[in-house]
């Protein structure tokens, strides 16, 4: 086998080797039943342990009160972004979005096909470098929600603390910092993500949603979309992303042996300032174009002051093994993903070198 590169893509992105491990030595047979976990049915005793073990260690994990349904669905993030106005978004109602970069954008729009729309916050002349500060949103008091993305993956922004609502549901999108950190769920009347930045391989999206907001659905929603038809049949109203539910059991384990969403939170700070230290410290090269006080703990973008030079970095490193450097393409640059998963020597890798190129290129 090839040495493992540094995988600092933004998704999907790296996995624990243990898991990788653990996978690769189950594949063919789970557990000694004779079949895989992914020949077996899902209405089959395999998988119900399976998920459940699952379901429950990620409720252990975040503290996800009883009165929240925990499931999996497919269709990606995106989905939800159609999903969440179709069940909550009533005729008549308002729902208020902050637009803070490339996925609460997304989801903003997709609503405002369906419905009234409220934007409290757009981070447009900043170029989304920035983000309001919680105690600045005040949703308006009827609003039928407000929405917003905890991390944007492509700026590089991350909310540090969150607003308060009082009755209005708050709805986040945690896609790409997911059990980086402990979060109180009780603020939230629903949280989704893809799996597949901070979770697992890709194919399935969480969706953690406070029982109360089911009696919202309308009726009339065909049965995929309604929330209500997942919620009652505990996720598995079709067959649900086996093979990726499976990985994230897996993934959770590791995060459990690893100290939980706290020792998340302190691996990710550490590697995050192993970075953001870097970049500042070598500022004649490297910059960050984002608000300091808002940095993602995740997704670490950056730019070099000379875009031969950014050039010039991006082979070198890629040469180097350390892979998914550049920045999106809708806004170039350069972007390290440093997911829950990725150790802290890669990032320490990455940093030894930004430091050897100012000193060659500086
Ligand atoms: C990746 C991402 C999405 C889109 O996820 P898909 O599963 O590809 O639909 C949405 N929101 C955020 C914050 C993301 O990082």
């Amino acid at each position: 086998m090839s040495e493992r590169k540094l995988n600092f893509f933004a998704g999907p992105s790296v996995l624990p080797e243990e898991v990788l491990a653990e996978l690769k030595d189950q594949i063919g047979e789970y557990q000694d039943n004779g079949f895989s976990m992914i020949e077996a049915s899902h209405r089959g005793p395999a998988f119900d342990t399976m998920y459940h073990e699952c379901l429950d260690l990620f409720r252990e994990l975040l503290g996800i009160p009883e009165n929240y349904s925990v499931f999996f669905l497919g269709g990606g993030a995106t989905l939800q972004f159609s999903m969440i106005p179709m069940n909550f978004l009533g005729a008549g109602q308002t729902a208020d979005y902050l637009k803070t970069g490339t996925w609460s954008n997304g989801a903003c729009n997709d609503a405002q096909k369906l419905g009234n729309v409220k934007v409290l916050f757009d981070g447009k002349d900043s170029n989304y470098s920035t983000l309001p500060a919680p105690e600045s949103v005040t949703p308006d008091a009827d609003a039928a929600y407000l929405y917003l993305c905890s991390n944007e993956t492509i700026g590089g922004i991350e909310w540090q603390g969150w607003p308060e609502t009082g009755n209005v549901p708050l709805i986040a999108d945690m896609s790409s910092d997911i059990l980086s950190r402990p979060v109180p769920v009780e603020k939230f009347a629903m949280i989704y993500g893809g799996v597949q930045k901070n979770l697992g391989p890709a194919g399935a999206t969480f969706v953690i949603l406070r029982d109360d907001m089911l009696e919202r659905s309308p009726a009339n929603l065909t049965s995929y979309l309604n929330y209500n038809t997942h919620a009652k049949k505990d996720g598995l109203f079709n067959t649900p992303p086996v093979f990726s539910i499976w990985a994230v059991k897996l993934v959770l384990e590791w995060v459990k042996a690893h100290g939980g969403a706290q020792g998340m939170a302190e691996r990710a700070t550490r590697k995050a300032n192993l970075l953001y230290n870097a970049i500042d410290s070598l500022d004649s090269v490297f910059y960050s174009p984002v608000d300091a006080r808002y940095r993602s703990k995740m997704n670490v973008v950056f730019r070099l002051r000379d875009e031969e030079l950014e050039k010039q970095f991006l082979k070198e490193t890629a040469a180097m093994g350390m892979l998914g450097l550049k920045g999106h393409r809708s806004v170039g640059g350069c972007r390290a993903s440093i997911y829950n998963s990725l150790p802290e020597e890669s990032v320490a890798v990455l940093a030894d070198y930004m430091k050897e190129f100012a000193r060659k290129n500086g």
